[in-house]
């Protein structure tokens, strides 16, 4: 039962469904612009042909230098090439990484952004933008850089390898589960959390199984929005405090630490948290999610413990001073011994508990 809450709807326009990215020159032209950039990473020729073709007479030109991160100097050169082409808009095709690069134009120039995501990570729900500069990642929000319209097309999701198909899906999970103890939760971040969290987790063993199955990208696709405006619409607490701080300072993969972490982090949260283990419950149909999270992504391929994607137990000290010199929300507090205890778990691959 919620008896009180605040609620604030980001304006986000979608269209969703295999085949939608027939749209997008439509919905270029519904936001008045003549002249987009394509924000793309390398190796993604396939995508950029595809959006430049539904674009047409619309492409300013192709910029695929986008990296993990947004470091300052590809941001730069996006922004350099946005003014070089007389760009009105950007068209950000990918996933994180991309979009979060069409973020840093629209930061810069304010140029509107329009996100064709072929991840699980969900950037294109939130203000959230990054900049990486000297090794240190800059976080803020800021309403410009809110895509102004999202075209979701499974059929761009059909090449995601099936571990990064996970790991992107379990980046999602993240945002879902944070999203139901966050402070300022709300019942419809709740059935969004919910329905999000449910649509990965019956979509994913059929991706690892058959990364062809469209109703199964479809579905995946639909939970990733979900989870991706829980993100947007709530603040994140130790999980993601926990992640930004072992992908920035440790260069482990984003996604990969994601999906390592969430099942000790919930485990960890669950004694201060039981509206949300409860929820996870209904998800999962068990009584240990975080356990039954664990299982889950180790079942479908996933690294199971920090040390396999890097991390040394050395870099816990490090890790755990950074994560309690920043301030975050969490519905408990963490001691230093009680990180420490938590990062040695995930380090090692152990179960989740709530020590
Ligand atoms: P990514 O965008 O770097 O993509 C990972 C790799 O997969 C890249 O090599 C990319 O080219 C490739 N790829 C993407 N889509 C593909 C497809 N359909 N088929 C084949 N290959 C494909 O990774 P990501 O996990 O999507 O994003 C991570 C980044 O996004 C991080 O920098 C993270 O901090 C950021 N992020 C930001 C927010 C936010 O709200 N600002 C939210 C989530 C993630």
């Amino acid at each position: 039962m919620w008896n009180e809450f605040t609620y604030q709807a980001l304006p986000m326009r979608v269209a969703f469904g295999a085949g939608r990215l027939a749209v997008l020159g439509e919905e270029v032209e519904r936001l008045g612009l003549e002249r987009v950039l394509v924000l793309a990473t390398p190796g993604q020729e396939e995508h950029v042909r595809l959006v430049t073709d539904a674009l047409g007479r619309h492409t300013a030109g192709v910029f695929q230098e986008a990296r993990m991160h947004v470091p300052a100097e590809t941001a730069a050169a996006a922004w350099a090439t946005a003014r070089r082409l007389d760009a009105d808009g950007c068209v950000a095709v990918g996933g994180g990484s991309a979009i979060g690069l069409g973020k840093a134009v629209a930061l810069k120039h304010r140029l509107p952004v329009i996100a064709v995501p072929t991840t699980y990570a969900g950037s294109e729900m939130t203000p959230i933008w990054g900049l990486t500069e000297d090794g240190v990642k800059r976080t803020g929000r800021d309403a410009a850089v809110l895509p102004r319209s999202v075209v979701y097309d499974p059929e761009l999701t059909l090449t995601l390898p099936a571990t990064l198909s996970v790991t992107s899906g379990f980046n999602a999970l993240a945002h879902a589960v944070e999203g139901l103890y966050a402070p300022d939760a709300s019942p419809i971040v709740s059935l969004m959390a919910q329905d999000g969290a449910q649509a990965l987790v019956e979509a994913l063993p059929r991706i690892a199984k058959d990364g062809a199955d469209i109703e199964a990208r479809t579905r995946a696709l639909y939970g990733a929005w979900l989870c991706g405006a829980v993100l947007g619409a709530t603040t994140m607490s130790l999980h993601h405090k926990l992640c930004h701080v072992l992908g920035g300072s440790f260069d482990l993969p984003h996604a990969d630490v994601h999906t390592v972490v969430l099942p000790h982090v919930l485990a960890y949260n669950a004694p201060a948290a039981p509206r949300a283990v409860r929820a996870m419950e209904r998800v999962l149909d068990t009584h240990e999610p975080a356990t039954a999270l664990q299982d889950l992504a180790r079942s479908l391929g996933a690294s199971a413990s920090l040390a396999e994607i890097g991390m040394s137990e050395e870099n816990i000290q490090e890790a755990v001073r950074q994560v309690v010199a920043a301030p975050y929300s969490n519905p408990r507090t963490p001691t230093a011994d009680e990180l420490t205890g938590l990062l040695e778990r995930a380090v090692r691959g152990e179960r989740p508990t709530s020590g």
